[in-house]
């Protein structure tokens, strides 16, 4: 109590003074903090930083602090101390939520941190690391508190393996997000990266695989070639040689699994194991024959073939296996998988039918929700709650007290029953929140805009315990790789599960994140490099173009080609504007400062004429109305030039280009009509669509975005005569629809087509 009356002093003794006039600006801050006061001073570290925490156990902050106060230069110096006086001053208030509350104060006589708990004080070490610039902190007074408890992120080592380090490293940066599970998806078919004491071969032998006999790999390894890109290539490091033979792989010893789950616990982070069973095995299988039906590791119809569910044995192993793995992780949570299993297998299998009989097992689905119920009775004995992928709550009879994963957009129900049932549940949308699908200039938005109650039974919105991103790396072989594929999409997901929902800001949150790739950039880690401006995909010119390409954020280089080839680290770089005479194809890719390369952006230029008007301005026919003709087709069609002039099922005006209300899955729309050009010139058009799109201006087709695919941006260019162009515009949906065109202003900002750009005659 004595040491609280001290704390309490010392804490009354900062002075803080804030003010309306002359404040200073918000720092950008990710995720947006709850709310912020700015004061108008600002507070200049010592070189000597004291601490002083509320007990000893609060100096495991030391090295992150250390860290985030240095800004990547190593200028302060640390001294831990508990009570008293310091230039930062830790303390605790029980009322405060202990998943990451905290008060953050800085003003002259220094800063005072106070929080719920631990997690707490990592938050607002975050939020500070935020702040500080050349050692100053600005005076401000920030209360923040997260929205979710759960703010979770994935990392599949089983595809490809990340050591010790890489894990460490990727958990710092996502700490400093504000994450505080780390889900650490150990085990695959392709892989078994955990050392287990009972069958040590399991590690030995699944921890290693011959690259030149692995698709992915394989795959990978061509990349590398094809991109000009070496973070694509397996590193040297986790290469060894056997039997004469160049296996790529890597394990952890208890002993690292132990060092990551310390380190974790220093970031306020839980650590979740997850051993995927029964599917997803074929790295047991390979070890032990005897644990599959037939014996075999080979894959099935859709899946891997699994563990046999008939067999005792499966059991006895699952159990010492995750025994083994509860001893090491002390935290609640163990997941158990679950997901995906080849269930076809169990039907002809003698043990399996004999399992089924003996518990009244109607079907395979039955059986493997048999083995769900077992292992979580097991988990319970042991003290700890079952996670699984929703695939547990495909039927309404499972445990309420386990935690469902939900993954599948398209299996909805699975998060109905989870609800209705009453179990928590973890948001991981495959569409949004999974950092392995590959990235363009809309994906920050799409991950960005994701609201996770949405689409939660009404009245059932307590039971989202938060929000779980996941990188699978059947494709990331390397740091690097995974860093493009993380950032800045973890901002995204961090606002989403930190920040309240009426305090995020779409346009805010580019601007911020812009900031922090800036930070990444300027501490050599990898990042998705914004997109380039200054060209479409399909451009025009009239006799030259000067084309200018800028990246917005320094550092960033932008090398071109114009013979077909990637631009390499060797490439010329735009220094100044690429003339265009002829006709030709340039290839962009920009660089960040440590000279990784990113995306290639493939440009065609084509010389054209300017292209006169159906109608002047003061000419359009009195007959004209605002918006754009619409046919629509219900069929199924692959492609917008079957989208044929054969009778429309229904026919309406549209105002803008959109997808009808409530659309149906399986259709097509074409809209008809004129669009406006205020002045001659270059005007640059995009589609945005989901699935296939083409815009035609005046007779040109203008914009290519045709054929199947998920949300896809395509732009292109028409040299126009000011006044009323024809324009027609297909779309086709084959699940998934989305649907936006309009232009592209000069600063790059898409605007989508208001009514007043479009007209139509009767
Ligand atoms: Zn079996």
């Amino acid at each position: 109590m004595r040491m609280n009356r001290i704390l309490l002093a010392a804490v009354s003794a900062l002075p803080l003074f804030f003010s309306c006039r002359n404040a200073n600006d918000v720092p950008d801050i990710i995720p947006v903090p709850l709310s912020v006061e700015m004061g108008r001073g600002y507070y200049t570290l010592p070189e000597r930083v004291q601490v002083s925490c509320m007990d000893s156990s609060m100096f495991a902050i030391e090295d992150f602090l250390k860290l985030n106060l240095s800004c990547g230069q190593d200028i302060h110096e640390i001294s831990m101390e508990t009570g008293g006086r310091g230039d930062i001053v830790c303390v605790s208030d029980d009322s405060l939520d202990p998943s990451g509350a905290y008060v953050l104060e800085v003003g002259r006589g220094g800063i005072r941190i106070t929080a719920g708990a631990y997690p707490g004080v990592v938050a607002a070490v975050a939020t500070l690391g935020q702040m500080v610039k050349d050692g100053k902190v600005p005076h401000a007074k920030i209360n923040d508190a997260p929205r979710f408890a759960w703010r979770g992120f994935m990392l599949d080592v089983a595809r490809h393996f990340f050591t010790v380090d890489e894990v460490k490293a990727i958990l710092t940066e996502l700490a400093r997000y504000k994450f505080n599970k780390f889900h650490w998806h150990l085990t695959d078919d392709q892989g078994w990266r955990i050392e287990i004491k009972a069958f040590p071969e399991l590690a030995l032998n699944g921890g290693f695989r011959d690259p030149l006999a692995h698709n992915h790999d394989i795959y990978t390894a061509a990349r590398a070639e094809r991109e000009k890109d070496p973070a694509s290539l397996l590193p040297s490091d986790r290469m060894v040689i056997r039997d004469g033979k160049t296996l790529y792989g890597g394990y952890y010893t208890q002993d690292d699994i132990r060092d990551v789950v310390d380190f974790a616990a220093s970031l306020g982070m839980d650590v979740i194991p997850e051993i995927d069973m029964p599917g997803h095995s074929l790295k047991t299988i390979e070890s032990f024959p005897e644990l599959s039906c037939s014996g075999k590791a080979v894959w099935g119809k859709d899946f891997s073939v699994p563990l046999c569910l008939g067999n005792d044995a499966t059991l006895e192993f699952a159990k010492t296996v995750y025994g083994e793995i509860f001893g090491l992780f002390p935290y609640e949570y163990v997941h158990l998988g679950a997901d995906e299993v080849e269930k076809s297998h169990w039907q002809s299998c003698p043990k399996c039918r004999a399992r089924k009989a003996a518990y009244n097992l109607e079907d395979e689905h039955d059986l493997q929700d048999w083995f769900v119920s077992v292992m979580e009775s097991y988990f319970k004995d042991n003290g700890k709650i079952l996670i699984g992928w929703d695939e547990i709550a495909a039927k309404d009879d499972f445990s309420k007290d386990a935690v469902v994963q939900w993954w599948r957009p398209w299996a909805p129900a699975n998060k109905r029953n989870a609800a209705v049932n009453g179990n928590g549940i973890i948001l991981s949308p495959n569409e949004f929140y999974y950092m392995d699908i590959a990235q363009n200039r809309n994906t920050l938005m799409k991950v960005y805009t994701y609201e996770p109650v949405d689409g939660i039974l009404e009245g059932y919105e307590d039971c989202v315990l938060g929000v779980h991103a996941n990188l699978w790396t059947e494709y990331v072989t390397s740091f690097e790789t995974a860093c493009n594929m993380l950032f800045p999409r973890m901002f995204a997901v961090s606002e989403t599960a930190w920040s309240s929902p009426e305090h995020k800001d779409a346009k805010d949150f580019t601007r911020r994140s812009l900031v922090h790739l800036g930070r990444l950039d300027a501490c050599g880690l990898n990042y998705r490099i914004p997109d380039p401006d200054g060209f479409c995909d399909s451009n025009v010119y009239i006799d030259s173009l000067e084309v200018e390409v800028s990246v917005p954020l320094d550092g960033v280089i932008v090398r071109y080609t114009s013979d077909g080839s990637i631009p390499g680290p060797e490439s010329p770089f735009c220094s100044g504007p690429v003339v265009v005479k002829e006709d030709c194809t340039l290839n962009f890719r920009p660089f960040t400062s440590a000279g990784i390369g990113g995306h290639t952006y493939s440009a065609v230029y084509r010389a054209s004429e300017y292209i006169l008007p159906a109608f002047a301005f003061d000419e359009l026919p009195e007959s004209a109305e605002k918006g754009l003709e619409v046919c629509r087709y219900d069929r199924k069609f692959q492609d917008c030039a079957s989208i044929t002039s054969a009778e429309p099922d229904a026919e309406y005006v549209s105002e803008s280009v959109v997808l009808p209300a409530e659309p149906e899955s399986d259709f097509a729309l074409v809209f008809r009509g004129y669009v406006s050009v205020p002045e001659d010139g270059i005007i640059s058009f995009y589609t945005y669509t989901d699935d296939g799109s083409v815009m035609t201006v005046s007779g040109k087709p203008v914009v290519e975005n045709d054929g199947l695919h998920s949300r896809e941006e395509k732009s292109g260019q028409a040299a126009l005569g000011k006044g009323w162009h024809p324009i027609e515009i297909r779309y086709f949906d084959h699940g998934g629809g989305y649907l936006e065109a309009g232009f592209i202003l000069a600063d790059g900002t898409r605007r989508p087509f208001t009514s007043s750009d479009l007209c139509f005659l009767l």
